[in-house]
């Protein structure tokens, strides 16, 4: 069987190089139960992605422990991810970025309003700004825990943005759709005022990403709900 690690060394190395991750920013994480204790691997903490081994990766259980002599020190934000798999059975993956456009959005503290049809591909009407908490705190972990609520993206004032999917691949791609779509926001509203979708018209949208060819089932639990819209 692949080792999972390996997996998540590759997506987290790929978001590093789509420019997700400025700096040292950002963690990743898949799920993963370890001797049948649930659980979840994660980046380490402040490592640069290029350097990135196998055993540095950490295994973090779902109440919050790990053992200091395998691999490095985890993500400061490990509690953000371990709520996500205590409490969210679909999510197998998550991803968290300060990528450039995700935060400068989250700067202005306000939710993406649905300017755009793909703004359903993350299971709501539009993706939700948690509100400013400090990095690495469980207050931030509620907050993003909150604006996940049903959906698989929400961004995190003056911090970055927060996607879960069930596998590491989705996670990526959930990552970069986001980014993008944070760009074409802020493009748009530098040239005017969006016009925005009417929710029949998110409502519309919703459906037909049930059909429609990546599956989408990620995150899509609204979409999932309105199953049978025309
Ligand atoms: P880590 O390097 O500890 O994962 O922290 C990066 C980060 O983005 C904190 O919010
Ligand atoms: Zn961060």
């Amino acid at each position: 069987m692949p080792d999972v690690r390996r997996e998540l060394i590759a997506v987290a190395q790929s978001a590093a190089s789509a420019g997700l991750m400025p700096g040292r920013s950002g963690n990743v994480s898949c799920r993963f139960d370890k001797d049948e204790q649930p659980g979840f691997y994660v980046t380490p903490s402040g490592m640069a992605y290029e350097d990135l081994t196998v055993d540095a990766i950490p295994w973090v259980s779902l109440s919050g422990e790990w053992d200091e002599t395998e691999g490095l020190r985890p993500s400061s934000e490990w509690r953000l991810h371990r709520d996500l798999y205590a409490n969210r059975p679909d999510v197998g993956a998550a991803l968290h970025a300060h990528s450039p456009y995700a935060t400068a959005l989250a700067c202005l503290r306000r939710e993406i309003p649905p300017f755009h049809y793909m703004i359903a591909r993350f299971g709501g009407d539009t993706v939700r700004c948690a509100p400013y908490a400090p990095f690495g705190s469980q207050a931030l972990s509620n907050g993003a825990a909150e604006a996940l609520r049903d959906r698989s993206a929400c961004l995190l004032a003056n911090h970055g943005m927060v996607v879960c999917a069930s596998d590491l691949k989705t996670a990526l791609l959930l990552g970069q759709e986001l980014e993008t779509l944070c760009q074409q926001y802020a493009l748009a509203c530098q040239i005017g005022e969006p016009s925005c979708l009417t929710p029949e018209e998110m409502t519309d949208a919703l459906a037909r990403f049930q059909t429609y060819s990546h599956g989408l089932a990620d995150g899509n639990v609204f979409a999932r709900q309105h199953e049978g819209i025309p």
